[in-house]
């Protein structure tokens, strides 16, 4: 059975770091898990503590590619505070590009379950289904922290830098401190 392993395009340098938003070249193709659990918390950490002191981050995102593989194995994020030295923000991670229940073949970006996860249905857009299974693509807003199906017209009117693809079950969305839009979703 085929499992999409919910691929996004993933921003080396996130929203809140730069004001780009199409940029090809700050664009990978990364995992939902490479973007929510690994890139995402030091990301917030940076824009926090930029936000918060004003001072200066020396960052840079690398993405790892083996050989002539077309999807990077991870991406390195560098950083370190100017003013401080160090103090504030101090970071050198390596960020896996991996996705739990999915074997991915790096070299061709060919992915399959590895059998862990089980699909019962192919996921129709738009329904609201309580299946905990069914991977569904939501919308979120990273600035509210609420997710809305596609269609939902709260999307039609959010800015483009609160604007996040997520492809995964309700329950997942929610596990992300993300709750659903009433009007669109509903309890
Ligand atoms: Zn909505």
């Amino acid at each position: 059975m085929i499992l999409s392993m919910g691929n996004i395009y993933c921003h080396l340098i996130g929203y809140q770091l730069s004001a780009e938003n199409a940029n090809e070249r700050n664009l990978i193709t990364g995992t939902r898990y490479l973007n929510i659990q690994g890139m995402l918390p030091f990301e917030n950490l940076t824009a926090d503590y930029v936000r918060e002191t004003n001072n200066h981050v020396l960052y840079r995102v690398t993405p790892i590619f083996e050989k002539d593989y077309l999807l990077a194995l991870g991406v390195q994020m560098e950083a370190l505070s100017v003013e401080d030295n160090g103090d504030g923000i101090k970071y050198n991670v390596f960020c896996y590009n991996i996705q739990p229940g999915v074997v991915i073949d790096y070299s061709t970006g060919d992915n399959r379950s590895d059998g862990s996860i089980t699909v019962k249905a192919a996921p129709t857009q738009g329904t609201t289904a309580h299946n905990e299974t069914v991977a569904t693509t939501y919308i979120l807003n990273t600035h509210t922290k609420k997710f809305h199906i596609p269609s939902c017209s709260s999307v039609k009117k959010m800015k483009d830098k609160n604007k996040c693809e997520f492809t995964g079950s309700r329950e997942e969305a929610i596990a992300q401190g993300y709750s659903p839009c009433q009007r669109c979703i509903g309890k």
